[in-house]
Order: structure tokens, then sequence, then C-alpha cells
């Protein structure tokens, strides 16, 4: 299976370059950064410890997604949505891992996933995974007399807050529940809030040095509270997550894909 990296020098990147040069059943067919970044021109191997190996990082997304069978993307919203559209055109799996997407992200995925299969998870581990379905059936076995917060902490580079897994997890505790996120999440809290709405769903986000990612999904009742917590040690779980993904997806009829399809949990 060809498979391409977009975003090839970024932290996730490098590390599902790694995954894919170590894999056996995988060959790496181009690797992709913006316009502009220090690492296109140069070969892949350097990015990954290694000598040369004669793929040049290009700047130009479009000879990648015509070739690929697959190609993985963790970078950015925009450019995850321009991507998107050359996957349909291409019809190139496309495994996103972007996180922060809003709307408008969402519906070009949701566009691209007519022409191609399209996973995207704002968390591609196996046991973040396990951890949303197990959230979704704990929240649906309280009352809300549970109060559930989600804390989450990650690294201090991380641009978007919440994390896109802790708004999954909110998610997951929502629909087990049978109530609307959007009006039961509270994202953050600062000054004289109130005392806390029953059946709130509340986020807290932590930032700081190199943490991978850690969440914690609370459950605190009348004199007893639950804690289920994922921690990830390192990035190699998302790179893991994602060629699984690749995999999967490959030959399948176009959608919109998540991790717990992959998975299967
Ligand atoms: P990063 O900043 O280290 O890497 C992003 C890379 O994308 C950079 O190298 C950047 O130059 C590149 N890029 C930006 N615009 C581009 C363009 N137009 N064309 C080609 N490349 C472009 O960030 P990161 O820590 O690797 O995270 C990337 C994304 O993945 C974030 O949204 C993060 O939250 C998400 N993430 C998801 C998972 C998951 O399991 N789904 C796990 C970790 C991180």
């Amino acid at each position: 299976m060809r498979i391409g990296v977009v975003g090839c020098a970024g932290r996730m990147g490098t590390t599902v370059l790694r995954q894919v040069l170590a894999s056996g059943d995988l060959t790496l067919v181009g690797a992709v950064e913006r316009e502009g970044a220090p690492a296109v021109g140069g070969d892949v191997g350097p990015l990954v410890g290694g000598g040369p190996m004669g793929i040049t990082i290009g700047a130009d997304p479009a000879p990648l997604f015509a070739e690929a069978d697959a190609v993985i993307d963790f970078t950015t919203p925009e450019t995850t949505t321009a991507f998107a559209a050359l996957a349909a055109q291409g019809k190139t799996v496309h495994v996103v891992g972007t996180t922060g997407l809003g709307p408008e992200h969402e519906e070009a995925l949701a566009n691209a996933a007519r022409h191609t299969a399209v996973v995207r998870a704002p968390n591609m581990s196996l046991g973040v995974n396990l951890l949303l379905a197990l959230v979704e059936r704990v929240a649906a076995a309280l009352d809300d007399g549970f109060d559930i917060e989600v804390v989450e902490m990650h690294h201090r580079h991380k641009v978007d807050a919440p994390s896109g897994t802790a708004l999954a997890l909110g998610r997951a505790a929502a629909t087990g529940r049978g109530v609307d996120f959007g009006t039961h999440a509270v994202l953050s809290r600062e000054g004289q809030v109130g005392e806390r709405r029953r059946g709130a769903i509340g986020f807290a986000t932590l930032r700081g040095g190199d943490v991978v990612g850690e969440h914690t999904v609370l459950f605190a009742g009348p004199e007893e509270r639950i804690e289920l917590t994922h921690r990830a040690a390192s990035r190699d779980i998302f790179a893991r997550g994602a060629l699984q993904a690749a995999r999967w997806a490959h030959g399948r009829p176009p959608g919109l894909y998540g991790m717990r399809d992959v998975l299967g949990v």
C-alpha cells in the first residue's frame, strides 16, 4: 500500500514517517511540508534520524494525493480542509488526525467523504477509543446526580483547547446520558460563574512541559467518585492507529469513518 505523509516534519508527521518506514507492508511514496518550511527540498531520511533515502520533501500536495493510496494528515484545520478536496479528487484514503476542526472544516471532510474513505479521529489510540466507549456506558448508567468533568493535560506547544479528545470524551458522556452536548458543555470557567449547573459537562485544561496527552473523566456523585484515566506515554500510539486506519480504509466505500469503526470498539 502506497502512503503519503503531509506535515511530515511535525511532531506527529515524523512519528508517522518512522512507523511507515518500519512497517514492512507500507511503502512511503512521498512527504509534503508547508511552502517555505525549512524541510522542503531536503530528503526525508534526516527527519527520522537516518541518511538520505531518495525521497525529497515537496511543498505541492497535489501529486502526492494523486499517487498515494492513503495520505496521513496531522496538520492544521485549514490545511486539512484544502487536502480533503485533493483526497476527493484522487479518491485517496484520507486519514485525518488534525484537531481543532470547526463546523466549516467538518463540512469539508463530509463533502470529501462522498467520494472517498475518510477516517478522522481526534485521538487515534486504541486506549482512548476504548475509554470513549467506557465513558458512554458509565454516563448511561449514572443519573445527573453524578457531575461529569473532563480534565486534560498536554505539552506547552498545543494550540487548541480543550483538546479534541477531551471534547470527544464530553460528547461520549452526553450521548450516554442522552443529552445535547452543545447545551450542556461548559468548556471553561473564570470569575463569578455561580454554582455548578445540574447536568453540566465541565472541562478543565492544563498545559505544560512535554506531556503527550492525559485525559480523565470524573463522575462525582454523593460520597463517591469514579475517575477514568488514559495516559499516553508516546506519540507512537497515535501513529500506529493512523496506519491501522489507512490499512482498514483501503478499498472501503466512500464514507466518513472514525477509529471506533477501525478498531471495532
Ligand atoms: P506540529 O505543529 O508539530 O506539526 C504540524 C505540521 O504540519 C508542521 O510541520 C507544519 O509545518 C505542517 N503544516 C502546516 N501547514 C501545512 C501545509 N499547508 N502543508 C503541509 N504541511 C503543513 O503539530 P503536531 O503536534 O504534530 O500536531 C498536528 C495536529 O495533530 C494537531 O492538530 C494535533 O492536535 C493533532 N494530533 C492528533 C492526534 C490524534 O491521535 N488524532 C495525536 C496528536 C496530535
